[in-house]
């Protein structure tokens, strides 16, 4: 076979995708596996958001489409941006992509050039550094430290502005940690990005998933709409992971180029998925208030179910849903314990430094999925703990003294 291109090589995939096919193959050995690796929400849609796609699909919306997406929906989502989010934009500043992922990497396409620098939180979506590295430049973390409430620090990001930084990425809420970024820190990094002229590309994937307080986005302050690029999609705040329907908001420019991207690559997104995609937003069934609800219910015993286990510190996450655990006092490292919670205890996480260098010392825990079997997993995880409980009862009378 001839050579592979060489950009390929700088790619990496997901720490998650390798957790989910190990427990799969335990799985098929006939183990019991408590999936909590995946950032899957096990809702569906609300039946009206599958009827209006199966009415769009018999009534013949099934043909190629705008590149950028059909005007009900980009009208949709500037309504509901407003509604929601307090953004003030038209249709012609959104773009409609299958999925947020693509319309992530399209974005970045637009923005990043090989040779220049990407400052990106570290522990962060793993596709940051994949994708900037794929596109010959230099990721350069700004870290989310447990001992700053994951919050991200603008002296360090201004520390690591250099003449060769395009870049800002930013993840509120944020995977892994859960962090929704506060206003002092989104203020400082704007003020940062305006003086030296940077772009920011903000992906807000989970800013329906907040348990309390309102969403403020980077791209409401001033002077920011004009260097933001948000990035959103329907997998998570409607349940929708598989039917690949993501926006970006962006100046009319910046559409233009992605939709010159999107001419050369897909055409278009699937217009029977977009209806189902305007149904969605519209809400009628209160599906998002319900899930929400129930999330923060999940949130509040899993994470106390996880304070309880020896070494193991959990801060309840701000947003998002996974749970970001502290793992040092068990004196195990993250690959070990997440290989003694597959193997013995059947209970799949992902260790931290999937996320970056900086989740060295945690693992991460999902709780979209599996509701009825989070109390299971606790219990599981306890019943192992005899592995490393000397080492975790030795560093806690040792924080006491
Ligand atoms: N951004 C973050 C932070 C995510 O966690 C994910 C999915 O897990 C995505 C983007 C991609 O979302 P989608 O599945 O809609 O492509």
């Amino acid at each position: 076979m001839p050579r592979l291109a060489s950009h390929l090589g700088r790619l990496t995939s997901e720490g998650a995708l390798e957790v989910f096919a190990r427990a799969r193959a335990l799985e098929r050995q006939g183990r019991s596996i408590i999936h909590l690796e995946l950032g899957e929400p096990e809702f569906h849609p609300a039946p009206d958001v599958v009827e209006a796609a199966r009415k769009a699909l018999s009534d013949g919306r099934d043909r190629y489409g705008p590149s950028e997406g059909i005007p009900p929906l980009r009208e949709a989502v500037a309504e509901y941006l407003a509604r929601i989010r307090h953004l003030q934009y038209d249709a012609k500043n959104i773009f409609i992509a299958p999925g947020c992922k693509t319309v992530l990497m399209m974005c970045m396409l637009c923005v990043i050039e090989p040779g220049c620098e990407v400052l990106y939180p570290d522990p962060g979506f793993p596709m940051y550094t994949s994708a900037t590295h794929g596109l010959g430049a230099q990721p350069v973390p700004f870290r989310l430290l447990e001992e700053n409430k994951f919050q991200p620090d603008p002296n360090e990001i201004a520390a690591k502005i250099t003449p060769r930084t395009r870049v800002i990425l930013l993840n509120s809420p944020g995977n892994p940690t859960g962090t929704v970024y506060d206003r002092r820190a989104l203020a400082a990094i704007a003020d940062l990005a305006r003086r030296h002229d940077l772009w920011v590309v903000s992906d807000e994937i989970y800013a329906r998933i907040i348990y309390g307080g309102e969403y403020e986005s980077i791209a409401a302050l001033p002077g920011m709409a004009e260097r933001t690029l948000v990035v959103d999609g329907f997998s998570k705040s409607f349940a929708m992971t598989g039917w690949r329907l993501g926006y970006a908001v962006a100046p009319p420019e910046v559409v233009s180029a992605l939709t010159l991207l999107a001419i050369n690559s897909y055409s278009c997104a699937p217009e029977f998925i977009q209806r189902g995609g305007i149904e969605a937003l519209r809400d009628s069934a209160g599906a998002v208030a319900k899930m929400i609800a129930e999330y923060t219910r999940r949130r509040a015993s899993f994470t106390s179910a996880l304070n309880r286990i020896p070494g193991f510190r959990c801060r309840p996450p701000e947003g998002a849903f996974y749970a970001w655990v502290n793992i040092a006092g068990t004196g195990l490292s993250a690959d070990e314990l997440c290989r003694v919670l597959l193997e013995e205890a059947g209970v799949a996480a992902i260790p931290g430094e999937a996320f970056g260098a900086a989740g060295k010392d945690f693992i991460r825990f999902s709780f979209a999925g599996a509701a009825a079997l989070l109390d299971e997993a606790a219990c599981r995880m306890e019943s192992v703990a005899s592995r490393w409980i000397a080492t975790a009862t030795a560093a806690t009378s040792r924080e006491k003294q």
